[in-house]
Order: C-alpha cells, then structure tokens, then sequence
C-alpha cells in the first residue's frame, strides 16, 4: 500500500508561521482558528502572499514552523516504523524542496520518497492513501484511493462517507487505523 502523506497542515504548522508574519507586518490579529473555508487564502490574503511569506518562511527560517501535533518527532517516527507501508512525503510547495526535506529529516519522520508537484491534483499520482488536511482532493479521488482528512479549521465542515474520506484529528490517528483499515 502507497500512502502520500501531506507536509502542510498535516505535519508542518505552516500556516500559524504565516500568520504571525502577515499579522505583525499588516497590523491584523488572524488566528487559525479564523481559517474556516479552503477559499479563506485566496480571499481574504490573497494567494501571492500567501505563498511569498511561506516559501519565505520554509526559505530562511524553517527552524521556526512548528509540528502540527505535540510532540511530533516522539511519536509518529515509530507509528511509522512500525507499518511496511510504502510512504512519500507529497507536497502541492514547489521550489523550497530541500528546506523542506531538512525540516522532515530534522522530525526524523521516516519516509521513501519526497515528492513536490505543482498544479496538477495529488489523486492522479499513484497512491492508495492520502493523508491530507486539503478537503477538496477528495473530489479527484477514484474509487480504490482514500483520503484519511487530518481535521483542521478550514475543512470542519467537509462532509466524510467514513469509508473513501475518513476524518481523523492528526496524522498519528491516521497511522493507528492504518491496521483497521487493511482487515
Ligand atoms: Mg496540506
């Protein structure tokens, strides 16, 4: 089984680095929490900017991007290692690639390939699973792939069958079903 599992917003708290650079620099008070929709970026920031200050942020000041859960490099190299489950990091970022991969090194989250594609959809690359926090991929899946939806502020209100879409509310829940999942 080949799972894509996303770095953004499944392992790399990207978008809380985004905020505090675009807060202090526009004078706004943007929290995560504020993020409710996938059309929030290109609405209200504006997706040039967006990218600018991430890439940016991956760029020169990686070491300052949180984990996207607690104690991430305690628990999910081992969750990881524990499956034989063939594993790339999928990335929509392009042109940050090796500061990313140090990042995830860094992590010690083990992984086969690191894999950045840009505009095309993720579900028309070969994977089985995607463990993704983007709630419109799900729309590209065919019938033998399935998401598992790490839960964030912007897709609470996608709606999941629990068989093709399943929500979970971190990529740790997503590997620990991993073993349901295949019976
Ligand atoms: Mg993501």
């Amino acid at each position: 089984m080949k799972v894509a599992l996303d770095l953004e917003g499944v392992l790399a708290n990207s978008i809380d680095y985004f905020l505090d650079q675009y807060n202090a620099s526009r004078g706004t008070s943007y929290v995560k929490s504020d993020i409710d929709s996938w059309n929030w970026v290109p609405t209200v920031v504006g997706f040039d900017t967006f990218d600018s200050i991430v890439n940016h942020g991956w760029r020169n000041h990686s070491s300052k991007i949180q984990y996207s859960v607690e104690n991430l490099p305690a628990n999910l190299p081992p969750l990881i290692a524990s499956t034989d489950l063939h594993v790339d990091i999928v990335t929509a970022r392009t042109g940050v690639e090796e500061s990313m991969k140090q990042w995830v090194t860094t992590a010690g989250i083990p992984y086969d390939r690191f894999v950045s594609i840009d505009t095309q959809p993720k579900p028309t690359l070969q994977y089985d699973v995607f463990i993704d926090d983007n709630p419109v991929l799900s729309q590209h899946l065919s019938s033998d792939q399935t998401q598992y939806l790490v839960s964030q502020p912007w897709n609470e209100n996608t709606a999941c069958d629990g068989e093709q879409v399943r929500r979970v509310p971190s990529v740790l829940s997503a590997f620990e079903q991993f073993s349901t999942w295949a019976e």
